[in-house]
């Protein structure tokens, strides 16, 4: 069923505390570690506690909580007192995703360049 943990899935394996983390907040909805191959200075992983493929099957499925992980993307850079910072989710494997449950990236500490690339 949409929304349930799935035995084969390293983000929810986190959730569950099956699998180490450096957990940074969590919410009744969400939880926000730091990414173990970080890009930036800050890089932490924001998640909804509840299994979707990717930001837009959250989106369609739970908006509430989509709603949920974007409060807490704010409120990490507020902890990790960051001016700008950036979001992305990225979907789909030609995009980058290799996790496939939805995880929002919240990037700063370091000049971004726009356009990405
Ligand atoms: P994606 O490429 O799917 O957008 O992002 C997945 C992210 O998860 C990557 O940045 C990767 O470094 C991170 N990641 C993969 N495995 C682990 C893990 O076991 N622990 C943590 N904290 N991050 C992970
Ligand atoms: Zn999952």
């Amino acid at each position: 069923m949409a929304g349930e943990p799935q035995d084969d899935c390293l983000f929810c394996k986190i959730v569950a505390g099956t699998i180490p983390a450096t957990i940074v907040r969590e919410t009744d909805t969400t939880v926000a570690f730091r990414d173990i191959n970080p890009q930036a200075p800050t890089h932490i992983l924001v998640i909804p506690k509840a299994h979707y493929e990717n930001g837009a099957a959250l989106a369609a499925g739970a908006p509430q909580i989509a709603a949920d992980v974007l409060a807490e993307t704010q409120a990490v850079a507020d902890e990790e007192k960051l001016d700008s910072y950036r979001t992305i989710f990225n979907t789909g494997s030609g995009a980058g995703q290799t996790v496939w449950h939805a995880h929002a990236h919240v990037l700063g500490g370091r000049g971004l360049q726009w356009p990405p690339g």
